[in-house]
């Protein structure tokens, strides 16, 4: 492989690389220090916010030779083969694939085997909460007679689906969101040892769009950097963000001025046209908003503004708005944001949004002005009337799309049916995919899953919307298969030319082999998959289906037997963990 992304290049070696988590990386320091570390961890925090990368630490410390000051040297041959991931007593598990009672009934074996060639033996066993309740119950007996010298490094992103009872048998570490400070300071020192040039201000842009994960702010590096001629600019920073900018955003506050309905439409148009991701427009006109308000409190003070520049333009619009109308705006845009999070059609919720704003923004500066002229009352109550059937009509358009995508079945439930009924929509190229099959093995599905990030984070923040809710589920290298959670994000994938070339392209320079996508739903793939291996199978033996046939076995004797042979005909082909998780499927 010859990429190497920043985040893997510059993964922390020391507690003190660990940024913004200095009281959970002291502690454990001084847990080292002073020989009182716990059997067993409990990691908890949102993604990329250094978990795996202090257990990894942690691990490195605890068995270093040389430790000085509870940081690891990184440099004997202990330290060096953890860092590879080459030392056999640390084990690294990744609960999402290895969810099986199995598997940690083996863990309970082999602890109980002395560390061979460190002091201790470290499991790190991530996203922990995918265990299933038998697993857990297996670990709980670990956790509950701890074997001499092996310690559990538990860390998850969902903290509250892990039983209390586990939780309770260890020592439990919050890692907080990383501060944007703590987050440009790393890039900086980055981007200084990489020797890249980059314009101070892009920086920002890109630790607010992390939002507090190292992991996602490098990728966003990388990408501006792959983007960028010769030093990473704002501008770039900005496309590859989605941000806006700030001459955008108000012209999009004039328009709310100027009662302009249908230039603040327009924006927004133009905007969602270039791609840029609708929940991120949400929060730069929140972010701006709040911006406009401290300017006008504390008199334009610059250094307290986390978006805003402070221009000609931008002291105009301030001018004109007062805070009541501000306050309206960051109200509107909050509740948009909430409805964007829980639905598909986001571009509409941004209309209503932008209608009702333009309305009464206008109503409220032009209040003062209006009473004193009577034409521009009449016309001004005609344009709010015409305003109001618009937002009606748009309001009735929700409705009905929600209906529409709601599946008819659980009308009133609240169960967010995200989904739309299987298979009425989306078909997938059987063909295709039958030919990925064709040539899928495990070796080429493990590899994909694993740059599968950082495939995501090559993408632009549309595409990776696309991309959210799928998994790929069989690989080839001419082609992958990936099932997705909506009908809807499916269709938009295989439409999407653009994103199919680009995703052929990154994956050349992620595994070396431009394999195409072919998308099926989640409840598609099982049944395509079953479809596949029955004709495989019909192909391979006609006999053993002839005899199959002849026996006496009952019916349900029959489907049971083919079943298990499926399996482990599916077990071959796509592999065992896989096949595993959606056994009940198969
Ligand atoms: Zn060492």
């Amino acid at each position: 492989m010859s990429y190497q992304a920043l985040y893997r290049v510059w993964r922390p070696q020391l507690f003190s690389d660990v940024a913004g988590q200095e009281a959970i990386t002291q502690t454990l320091k001084n847990a080292l220090i002073q020989s009182k570390t716990s059997h067993a961890y409990l990691f908890t925090g949102p993604r990329g916010t250094g978990k795996t990368s202090a257990a990894k630490i942690f691990s490195k410390a605890i068995n270093c030779p040389n430790r000085v000051d509870g940081e690891p040297c990184n440099e004997c041959e202990i330290c060096q083969s953890i860092t590879q991931g080459k030392l056999n007593d640390v084990i690294e598990i990744d609960a999402a694939s290895n969810n099986g009672v199995e598997e940690i009934r083996d863990i309970r074996e082999k602890a109980n085997y002395a560390p061979t060639s460190a002091e201790y033996k470290v499991y790190i066993i991530d996203e922990v909460h995918m265990l299933s309740t038998g697993a857990f119950n297996a670990l709980l007996k670990t956790l509950e007679e701890p074997p001499a010298n092996v310690i559990f490094i538990l860390a998850t992103t969902e903290p509250h689906k892990i039983p209390l009872t586990i939780i309770s048998r260890t020592q439990r570490f919050d890692f907080k969101r990383i501060p944007i400070h703590s987050i440009i300071k790393r890039m900086e020192y980055i981007l200084g040892q990489e020797e890249i040039q980059y314009e101070e201000e892009s920086l920002p842009v890109i630790a607010r769009a992390a939002e507090g994960g190292m992991r996602d702010a490098l990728s966003i590096l990388d990408q501006t950097i792959s983007f960028s001629q010769e030093r990473v600019s704002v501008a770039d920073a900005m496309r590859i963000t989605g941000s806006l900018t700030q001459e955008l955003l108000l012209d999009y506050f004039q328009a709310m001025i100027d009662n302009d309905t249908k230039e603040g439409l327009a924006i927004l148009q133009s905007l969602l046209a270039e791609g840029k991701d609708p929940l991120r427009f949400v929060e730069d006109v929140i972010l701006f908003s709040r911006d406009i308000l401290i300017y006008q409190q504390t008199s334009g003070k610059e250094e307290l503004l986390k978006q805003a520049k402070i221009d000609e333009k931008f002291k105009k619009i301030t001018e004109k708005l007062t805070s009541t109308v501000v306050y309206e705006i960051i109200h509107t845009f909050n509740q948009t944001q909430q409805e964007l999070k829980a639905s598909n059609h986001a571009e509409i919720y941004l209309e209503v949004a932008t209608v009702r704003l333009t309305e009464q923004v206008a109503s409220v500066t032009e209040q003062r002005v209006i009473s004193t002229d009577p034409v521009a009352q009449t016309e001004n109550n005609d344009e709010i009337s015409n305003l109001k059937v618009q937002l009606n009509e748009m309001h009735q358009l929700i409705k009905k799309l929600q209906t529409a995508h709601s599946g008819q079945a659980v009308p009133e439930k609240k169960k967010k049916s995200k989904k739309i009924s299987a298979g009425s929509i989306f078909k997938p190229n059987k063909t295709a995919i039958f030919q990925v099959l064709d040539h899928a093995t495990k070796k080429n599905l493990a590899e994909l899953r694993e740059v599968w990030p950082d495939l995501m984070n090559m993408l632009t923040v549309t595409q990776r919307a696309v991309l959210k809710a799928s998994t790929p589920v069989a690989a080839s290298p001419k082609g992958l298969v990936v099932s997705f959670q909506y009908d809807i994000l499916c269709q938009k994938a295989t439409e999407d030319t653009e994103l199919n070339k680009d995703i052929a392209l990154h994956l050349q320079k992620l595994v070396g082999y431009e394999a195409r996508l072919n998308s099926v739903t989640e409840e598609q793939w099982p049944v395509i998959r079953k479809e596949y291996i029955r004709q495989l199978k019909q192909h391979d033996s006609e006999d053993t289906n002839e005899n199959a046939e002849k026996s006496e076995q009952s019916p349900q004797e029959k489907e049971k037997d083919a079943g298990d042979e499926l399996v482990t005909e599916a077990i071959q082909l796509f592999g065992q963990e896989i096949v595993k998780v959606k056994e009940s499927s198969v």
